[in-house]
């Protein structure tokens, strides 16, 4: 049996092809096997369409000797995928009697009998097999594409439903242990989170170890505010050389950023955040404007957040930003209630209404009306107000507040996502030491004069 040294990925649908829908199946298909040490040849992706798939799969199994395909599986006419394959393999379709049988007992715990739509999910190709879903209706298929050279190795072809959750149970427990990954080559990947510092000073800080063909090869993607940096070697399976050689690299790469890397592999922000505020028995509460709750919603995202999380106040209107966080009509009225001013007062009364130990406010224009030459859209204050002394807790603790102007870029969207974001960077820095207003951040304004 030859191995699966390369491999194409297909997905299928009308609402990927017209936009609707976002291919995040195939993404994680490309990560997958790219960490299996199995590089990728080709995407594709194709409408419901009986003579557009039957051409692709041929097409895409004369590339590779692995070929992944993603959704069609379901009971509707336009779920293609089966007679696709049937077509492409020359095999007539056959009832698969255990897939029946599984369908049968899913549908009846439900509560719900079979229909005549329902049965032809458990309909393969005669040389197929079904791949059992745990979490679904629809069976997987595994089959063989005959090569169109005789005597040369055919294709090994992995049907899965496109419902994110069942693809990947299914790719777990049935496809993965089929894989025949080259025994010589393994790749190793680590990810680095990295926030504080702009792209381009990243690259320049870090110098001659991000060059484009230095082993192991290091990448950088920015989103909204943070940079992952993406480690890559491959080896021989059982030797240590990749192991040992990104170790050195995260050591060299921990000194360059210093706190700037603030999180490894699936640590995020926020849950950085959180469990450094766990660690010190701290709370932290939002007081939250142009976000709408947001900066609550990432912390909340996070399992285990009540620990450190006290909760926080959504003042959109002035009138609330008043009752609800205290601020003082005047100050809004002589300032505007986009202004470090309110921010700092909104942090403020966050502390004193929730008696955490740290609030983060966050007041501005997110757009696309509303701006103006003095703060135009993206014009957003935010402001970190956190108790200075632990063992005197309460209202008469003396606080300590950092609030910044920045002119975040982007549509709405954008600019709301990274000035919660930002709002957790700022208190990143605090908790690890750094001097009040340092460093400072990505879309950062001076302060007035
Ligand atoms: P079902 O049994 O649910 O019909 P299926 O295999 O027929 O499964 P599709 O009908 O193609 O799958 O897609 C079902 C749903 O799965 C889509 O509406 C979409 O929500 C999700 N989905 C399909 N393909 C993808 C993809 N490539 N990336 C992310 N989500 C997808």
């Amino acid at each position: 049996m030859s191995f699966h040294t390369h491999a194409c990925i297909l997905s299928t649908g009308d609402e990927i092809i017209t936009g609707q829908l976002l291919d995040t199946n195939s993404r994680y298909l490309a990560e997958q096997l790219t960490s299996l040490g199995i590089s990728i040849v080709e995407f594709a992706a194709i409408p419901d369409d009986l003579d557009a798939l039957v051409h692709t799969l041929r097409r895409l199994a004369s590339r590779a000797p692995l070929l992944i395909m993603s959704g069609g599986l379901g009971p509707t006419e336009g779920d293609l995928t089966r007679h696709a394959l049937a077509v492409a393999t020359g095999q007539g379709l056959v009832t698969d009697e255990a897939a029946l049988r599984h369908l049968t007992a899913w549908l009846a715990g439900r509560g719900r009998t079979m229909n005549e739509r329902q049965a032809r999910q458990a309909l393969r190709p005669s040389g197929a097999t079904c791949l059992p879903n745990a979490v679904g209706t629809a069976p997987g298929l595994h089959s063989r594409i005959d090569s169109p050279t005789p005597g040369a190795a055919g294709t090994d072809v992995f049907c899965l439903p496109g419902p994110p959750g069942e693809l990947s149970s299914m790719w777990l427990a049935s496809v993965v242990p089929m894989l025949r990954p080259e025994p010589s080559r393994v790749v190793a990947t680590r990810l680095l989170h990295v926030v504080g510092i702009p792209e381009a000073d990243l690259v320049t800080r870090l110098g001659p170890i991000m060059k484009r063909d230095r082993v192991p090869l290091i990448g950088v993607t920015a989103s909204q505010g943070v940079l992952t940096l993406r480690l890559r070697m491959a080896a021989s399976t059982g030797s240590a050389q990749a192991e040992q050689a990104l170790d050195a690299d995260e050591a060299t790469l921990g000194e360059l950023l210093g706190d700037h890397l603030f999180g490894r592999g699936q640590e995020t922000l926020p849950a950085v955040v959180l469990s450094t505020l766990r660690a010190r028995h701290q709370t932290l509460a939002t007081v939250e404007s142009c976000t709408g709750g947001l900066l609550g919603a990432l912390l909340t995202a996070i399992p285990g957040s009540s620990a450190s999380f006290a909760g926080g106040l959504l003042t959109y209107s002035n009138e609330l930003k008043t009752r609800l966080a205290g601020v003082d009509p005047a100050l809004i009225a002589a300032h505007g209630a986009v202004s470090e001013q309110v921010a700092s007062a909104m942090a403020a009364g966050g502390l004193h209404a929730t008696g955490a130990h740290h609030a983060v406010a966050i007041t501005g224009i997110a757009g696309p009306d509303g701006g103006s030459p003095a703060k135009p859209v993206g014009t957003v204050c935010i402001a970190h107000a956190w108790q200075s002394k632990s063992s005197t807790s309460g209202p008469a603790a003396p606080v300590s507040v950092d609030v910044r102007r920045f002119r975040f870029t982007g549509d709405r969207d954008d600019i709301r996502q990274r000035a919660a974001r930002t709002g957790l960077a700022m208190v990143y820095f605090q908790l690890f030491g750094r001097p009040l207003s340092e460093p400072r951040l990505l879309w950062q304004l001076d302060a007035p004069k």
